[in-house]
């Protein structure tokens, strides 16, 4: 590891060991160690895929819910993807009463998986899905498995995921949930995420202390008050250690 990286997770450490309420920012980039791609980097979906944003949108759901589910299902659902270290050191940080609060803009689960429970999901979850008829509740495996688009066993209506399609407005309580948690922090941890998705990425303005780290793989600075780490969250994550 190269000196600048080790001075730099060095700030983190002490950062982390100090905080007495900390946030972590993250986006798809904490999953893409998973095997689950993010969106914007240089393998990422929309590279692949340029209509990726249209595809999964509200409009998109309800004209063409085939389209919708064929892509959702086939790049959005890796249910076989398990919780890689940027969400264990999390979790065991939480474990070991840090007040740590996860503000995720991921879909995955990933991580309540590695055992956070502090969680708030701004974009929803892949695993909660209910019938926009009857209301009832299906789990990811049903709708990964069911054959084309998934229809409600109960009434026969099209089941549509928990999940803030582009197009439509977070959920009132993940904002006020997040903006608690940003005003209440003194450390600040934004990882994987490119920033663009909003309003998501406007909430980090709510964090008010001068703690502000940013993990991100490419050159992609916020600004001079934040400790920059260029560097996958693995390699970093990996040497925090957990007191
Ligand atoms: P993004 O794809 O726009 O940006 C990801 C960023 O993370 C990039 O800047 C990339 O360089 C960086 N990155 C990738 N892997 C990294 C690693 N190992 N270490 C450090 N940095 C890494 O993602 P976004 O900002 O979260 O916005 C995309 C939107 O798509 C979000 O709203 C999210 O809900 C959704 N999404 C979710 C998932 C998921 O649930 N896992 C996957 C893809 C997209």
């Amino acid at each position: 590891m190269n000196k600048l990286l080790e001075s730099q997770i060095k700030l983190l450490q002490s950062y982390i060991d100090e905080g007495n309420n900390i946030v972590f920012f993250g986006g798809a980039g904490v999953s893409t160690e998973s095997g689950i791609p993010d969106f914007r980097s240089a393998s990422g979906i929309f590279t692949n895929n340029l209509s990726a944003e249209s595809i999964i949108s509200h409009d998109y759901f309800f004209y063409n819910p085939e389209g919708f589910y064929k892509f959702y299902k086939d790049k959005m659902m890796y249910l076989d993807a398990k919780p890689n270290i940027c969400h264990q050191k999390l979790a065991q940080l939480e474990e070991n009463r840090k007040h740590i609060t996860v503000i995720t803009q991921n879909i995955d689960g990933l991580h309540q998986m590695a055992g956070s429970r502090n969680v708030v999901e701004l974009h929803g979850s892949i695993h909660r899905n209910y019938c926009t008829k009857c209301g009832a509740f299906y789990d990811a495996k049903f709708i990964k498995e069911s054959n084309g688009v998934p229809i409600c066993t109960k009434c026969g209506a099209i089941v549509k995921p928990d999940v803030v399609l582009y197009g439509e407005p977070l959920r009132e309580e993940s904002i006020n949930r997040a903006i608690e948690a940003l005003e209440q922090a003194d450390v600040l941890i934004v990882g994987g995420t490119s920033l663009k998705v909003y309003p998501a990425a406007s909430f980090i303005h709510f964090f008010k202390g001068n703690k502000k780290v940013y993990i991100n793989m490419e050159n992609d600075q916020l600004g001079d008050d934040f400790l920059y780490i260029q560097a996958k969250l693995g390699d970093v994550f990996s040497k925090i250690e957990v007191k």
